[in-house]
């Protein structure tokens, strides 16, 4: 039997690192609920009170559009998140920074501020259109996830049939101009031709911001073992995920056997919450959590995530692995409910006998070696 606590050396290489989350949806809660992230909250994943228990020194806030929405509307979706986030960094602008390089990332850090990182996800936001995407570079977005749950025009994703093959020629410039500008490619959520395209076209290493293994947990939405080796070949890093459906074989499929019940569930929270995704998916957790207490669901640890951690280390090596949460989108395992639980993964690694270095790398240095190597060359390239 393992103590039920966080050892001393575990806190300490927790607390000299910098802790870099690629992955949460909080700007949807700032949108929709003008949540005030300095109010400790008993729902939901982050805010400042637990992102500071946390120990997160940097975090992205993805921009998510959902795959309903289109044209313009999409990208008016994006900007309100992307507005919404920029008014709550600047309220709270003696905690939090909004930082769009390595450098203000340092500098943030240096101040004792929390960096926040802006991506898109789901590339429907750029219309096919580069000079929209080089209007989010231009706001201060560095990833991109270049599909949500369905094909964009020049994209395939990995839940829903293909219709390109991987990437258009047009899709392939898209990464092109991501390269130059110095926007992160991010290839969660797409399928695995299009992940091959995207590695054949990129000249700068690639990140998947909240994706899983599929060797643990065989979903379309994780990588196997040949995609990671691939992605870390090329000097990337896949940032492993919290949600219960990508960590557990068992969960996920017992999910997908109340698919008419949660497809039911997701219809009545629509007719009562509209376009308020983040009360949506709020509900959404609640409703995870009681299906386990009902056990419809089993119980999924937080334990899983360091599994994961550890295969990708063991496929990759431990330059090419991070986290990426997917807090306030996603279902969470006992034990990772919100930020104020992340030094559980260092601990879990202390556990599992990996040294400082390793730990550091893991909790968010690799990460910042892709944001630098992908400004290097938008250097060159420009
Ligand atoms: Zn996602």
């Amino acid at each position: 039997m393992q103590p039920d606590e966080i050892s001393p050396r575990a806190r300490e290489i927790h607390s000299s690192s910098l802790v870099f989350d690629t992955h949460t949806d909080t700007p949807q809660r700032l949108l929709f609920d003008r949540f005030d992230l300095a109010k400790r909250d008993a729902e939901g994943c982050v805010d400042i009170p637990r992102l500071r228990e946390g120990g997160v020194g940097a975090v992205f806030f993805a921009l998510w559009v959902p795959v309903e929405i289109k044209g313009e509307a999409a990208t008016r979706r994006a900007l309100d998140l992307l507005d919404a986030t920029i008014r709550e960094t600047r309220i709270h602008g003696d905690e939090l920074a909004l930082c769009a390089s390595c450098a203000e990332i340092e500098a943030a850090r240096a101040a004792g501020k929390i960096a926040i990182c802006l991506g898109v996800e789901g590339g429907h936001a750029i219309q096919s259109d580069l000079s929209l995407l080089r209007e989010f570079y231009a706001y201060g977005v560095r990833y991109m996830t270049l599909t949500h749950n369905a094909a964009t025009e020049w994209a395939d994703s990995s839940n829903a049939a293909p219709l390109h093959n991987g990437l258009t020629e047009f899709g392939r410039e898209v990464i092109r101009e991501m390269n130059r500008l110095g926007i992160m490619v991010d290839v969660s959520h797409v399928s695995d031709a299009t992940f091959d395209a995207v590695l054949e076209t990129s000249q700068a290493p690639v990140i998947a911001s909240h994706s899983c293994c599929r060797a643990l947990c065989d979903a379309p939405r994780n990588l196997d073992d040949a995609m990671i080796k691939r992605l870390a070949a090329g000097g990337g890093v896949i940032h492993i995920t919290f949600h219960n459906s990508f960590l557990s074989q068992e969960y996920a499929n017992a999910y997908r056997a109340l698919t008419v019940e949660s497809t039911a569930r997701q219809k009545d929270l629509v007719q009562k919450y509209g376009p308020n995704e983040a009360r949506i998916l709020m509900e959404g957790q609640q409703w995870s959590n009681e299906s386990i207490r009902e056990g419809k669901l089993p119980q999924v640890s937080w334990e899983k995530i360091v599994e994961h951690i550890d295969h990708a280390v063991a496929v990759a090596g431990p330059d090419h692995v991070g986290i990426g949460s997917d807090f306030d989108g996603a279902f969470m395992p006992q034990g990772m409910e919100d930020a104020s639980r992340l030094p559980w993964i260092t601990e879990g690694l202390v556990r599992r006998r990996y040294g400082d270095g390793d730990i550091h790398k893991i909790l968010g240095q690799n990460t910042i070696r892709v944001m630098a190597e992908v400004e290097r060359i938008s250097k060159r390239l420009s």
